[in-house]
Order: structure tokens, then sequence, then C-alpha cells
């Protein structure tokens, strides 16, 4: 029966926390995209901010989103699915890396289980490396990530093994 299985996406990144200033200069590019978008987030009710960037090819084109809030809740949108509604419908359907960058004091803010699935649709069979940073409050806008901050980097299909999919 073990079949069955071969079709689950398998993770192609071993998942790591590496050091902004080790990071190579697409993907520090990536990070700033969605620091820099962050400030824009919509959240006057969470005041949680996040700001969100894939990288698309076939140009190497980042489009960048942050999250939007509502008074009736449901309709808010995540940053990474706003970046991504934003490529779709700009005619990007592929995608080379991601990045989420938002705050929170002692840990990694990674992608909710809808965005993930969200994510996950436009993989395909071929995994898409995700860098995760922190926002530290008192960074300046230029210069927001320090060479010795930390990045998770992993994927979304070690974020969502065994996804769903259609082929
Ligand atoms: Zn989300």
């Amino acid at each position: 029966m073990t079949h069955l299985l071969i079709g689950f996406s398998q993770p192609e990144i071993k998942e790591t926390v590496a050091n902004f200033g080790t990071l190579d200069a697409t993907v520090k590019e990536l990070l700033l995209s969605a620091h820099a978008v962050r400030q824009r987030a919509y959240a006057p009710y969470s005041n949680f901010k996040v700001g969100s960037a894939f990288r698309a090819t076939p140009s190497n084109i980042i489009f960048t989103g942050c999250n939007v809030e509502n008074a009736a809740f449901t309709p808010t949108a995540c940053a990474e699915r706003t970046a991504l509604t934003k490529a779709i419908s700009e005619g990007y359907q592929q995608f080379l890396s991601g990045a989420v960058v938002a705050y929170a004091p002692d840990v990694f803010t990674s992608p909710c289980g809808v965005c993930r699935q969200f994510i996950r649709e436009f993989a395909g069979s071929t995994d898409i490396p995700i860098f995760i940073a922190r926002a530290i409050a008192d960074r300046s806008l230029e210069q927001p990530f320090l060479d010795d901050d930390p990045v998770l980097c992993t994927s979304i299909f070690n974020l969502l093994p065994n996804s769903f999919h259609t082929y």
C-alpha cells in the first residue's frame, strides 16, 4: 500500500536556522522587501504586522504583501496570500522563494495553515524555499536586519507535509 504515498510532497530542503549575513543576496533582498511592506500592514485590531514577499519566475520579479485586517475578522487577508494574489493577478504562477517577516518576542512567525495550503497550491511538484525573519522594533528601516540575526530557512513542503493537492 506504500505506493499510495508516492504522490505525497516531500521536503527538498532541510530546515535550518542561518544568520542573515550568510544568506545570498537574493534571499536578503526578499527579506528586506517583506520587511518594507510590513510597514504598510493594516492591523488595527491585532496590531500584529506581517510582511511577505515572493520571488516569481521567469523574470525574478518580487511581489510583496501585508496583512489586511477587517472589523468582521473573517475577511482578514494574511500577508502571504496578499503577495501571492498580487502575483497571480499579474500573470505569475511560479515562485522560486518566499519570505515572511513579523515580530514576536521569542519565536519565528510561521505562515498560518490557510496560507500554507495557499502557497502549496503554486508549488506543484517542486518545493518552494521559505525564509522567516523577525522584525526588531528599534532597527532602522534602512538596515532592519543585522548579520547575526537568525533566519529560519524552511520550505513549503516542510511547513505542510503530506499536503492536499490535485494533479
Ligand atoms: Zn495566513
